[in-house]
């Protein structure tokens, strides 16, 4: 102790006669090293490793430096030192399928949710939402974005990009890279014929290629290399070979109404067989159960006074609109009956494609309808416990997954070397998923935010 204390003083000597030559030139001083220390709570890493209790977690400058067992390593001189007994630790949550609206930055903050994955908005003000984020000109989480989605013509979307030929799916994707997109989104109108040019063009510029396909089915569309199923969208299709479906989604509600009462009809067995093709892929599926979940309820009005509401301001339509929705979509009680028997088999194939050893990313595709930014990705980590998850899987599918799938080896992690965004949870997620919910703290960019402080600033 002494000795390196001795050690110590002389380093501490000579920075501060270097700082002083350094001050007298210019008068700009170094940073100072801003370090906290994180004791005694329940460490759950994000990869799926055992949760470690009396863990101690020393931050410096944003990052984590080391990870250890209370009282193994001295905690340094000058740290804010934070007392964690009785809590748990894990990795900034990461919603693998969101939609971000500016009011919605700091909601995912308080909820956790410290990276997005945003699979569709018009580019340029996506990217620059993007920019001010990353940036830390305004909280909230870090972004990835795709840009507009891809989709064929008529595009289902206004503001989406819709390809007719070959060549004009290649210059789409060029597009997109010029103007600053992380990756793709295909949509539902891209048939094969235009997916395997375009997975070409994005496959030069290393522009990985999200899908929510409707013209092309799950295991034709992994085969030929996107990243990631959105939604489950097309397993239906691969499960009965039926090409009913593929015509269906000339029209989007036509297609997912058909496709979302289709899971009804499929046997075990098919389910299983398409979920073992799917995870040879290597593709990773991102079930968004919750979004399946609210569409199967969507005439029930108590979702819409649900907890975690109360963030959803009064104008913000997209979350709110679901007259709207449900007067468009012309869905029958008999629809809704057939919704909610489907996702008994879409809880099978997270089951099965899980068992294959299939990757499943957490997202929760708000702010649409009554999906909440950032606690709507807690109640798809509860759907993906309910479908056969443990909770720790579930944890890892809305941490570390989302970083593979973002090629963001930084995140979603505890461990050193990683990025110190991490959540604080009163309970044990481990024992109950639903204490995900319930956040003492959360921190990002080496930032430490109270949940209520932060609500008080909208509330
Ligand atoms: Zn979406």
């Amino acid at each position: 102790m002494d000795g390196r204390d001795g050690r110590d003083g002389r380093v501490r000597a000579t920075l501060l006669i270097v700082s002083l030559v350094i001050s007298g030139c210019s008068k700009v001083l170094p940073p100072k090293d801003q370090v906290i220390a994180l004791e005694g709570a329940t460490l759950i890493d994000g990869a799926g490793g055992d949760p470690k209790p009396d863990a101690v977690i020393i931050v410096r400058n944003g990052h984590i430096e080391a990870v250890a067992r209370v009282n193994e390593i001295p905690i340094p001189r000058g740290a804010e030192r934070i007392n964690l007994v009785g809590k748990t630790i894990i990795p900034g949550l990461i919603d693998s399928h969101a939609h971000v609206e500016r009011w919605a930055a700091r909601r995912y903050i308080a909820w956790g949710v410290t990276t997005v994955r945003d699979l569709h908005g018009q580019t340029d003000s996506i990217v620059a939402l993007k920019q001010e984020m990353n940036l830390g000109s305004i909280l909230g989480p870090r972004m990835f974005v795709a840009g507009a989605m891809i989709d064929g013509v008529p595009t289902t979307y206004p503001n989406a990009t819709g390809v007719a030929t070959a060549d004009q799916a290649r210059h789409a994707v060029d597009l997109h890279a010029v103007a600053g997109v992380d990756y793709l989104k295909v949509y539902t109108k891209i048939t094969p014929a235009l997916l395997r040019p375009l997975l070409d063009e994005a496959g030069k510029l290393r522009l990985p290629v999200a899908a929510h396909l409707g013209k092309t089915d799950a295991v034709t569309a992994a085969r030929a290399g996107v990243v990631s199923i959105e939604h489950m969208a097309g397993v239906v299709q691969a499960a009965t070979g039926d090409p009913m479906y593929a015509s269906a989604h000339n029209d989007f509600l036509t297609g997912w109404t058909a496709e979302e009462k289709g899971w009804a009809g499929l046997d075990s067995s098919s389910v299983a067989r398409t979920a073992r093709a799917l995870a040879q892929t290597k593709v990773v599926v991102v079930p968004t159960l919750v979004v399946h979940d609210m569409l199967s309820r969507l005439d029930n009005p108590i979702l819409l006074t649900r907890p975690g509401m109360e963030d959803v301001p009064e104008n913000a339509e997209s979350v709110r609109s679901v007259p709207s929705l449900l007067r468009r979509t012309g869905w029958r009680p008999s629809d809704f009956d057939a919704f909610r028997r489907s996702r008994r088999r879409q809880d099978q194939f997270v089951r099965e494609f899980r068992r294959a050893g299939g990757a499943i990313a957490a997202g929760s595709d708000a702010a649409n309808q009554l999906l909440i930014p950032g606690y709507s990705l807690h109640e798809e980590m509860s759907f993906l416990v309910g479908a056969g998850l443990t909770p720790l899987e579930a944890i890892t599918a809305a941490t570390r997954r989302g970083a593979q799938l973002l090629r963001a080896d930084s995140l979603g992690l505890l461990a050193p070397g990683k990025v110190a965004d991490l959540v604080v949870l009163n309970g044990n997620p481990a024992r109950n998923i639903s204490a995900t919910r319930n956040i003492a703290m959360v921190i990002i960019r080496g930032r430490v935010i109270r949940p209520d402080s932060l609500r008080a600033t909208w509330k």
